[in-house]
């Protein structure tokens, strides 16, 4: 068994993982209908378009 030889420390740990965090989730593209961040593969949530089409209905500001 190979473990490591010291116990990285809560200050080191946290430096580390702040520097990997991203804000924005991996695959996020700009819709280039309505220009919204929406996730790539997946329809865009604020227009409903996808490759180029309109796959679902969106009803803006229909609920205030
Ligand atoms: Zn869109």
């Amino acid at each position: 068994m190979i473990a490591p030889k010291r116990k990285i420390s809560k200050q080191r740990k946290h430096k580390r993982r702040s520097s990997v965090w991203k804000l924005d989730m991996p695959g996020m593209v700009k819709c280039p209908n309505c220009g919204e961040f929406y996730l790539s593969h997946r329809v865009c949530k604020s227009c409903g378009f996808y490759n180029g089409k309109q796959v679902i209905k969106v009803n803006k500001e229909a609920e205030a």
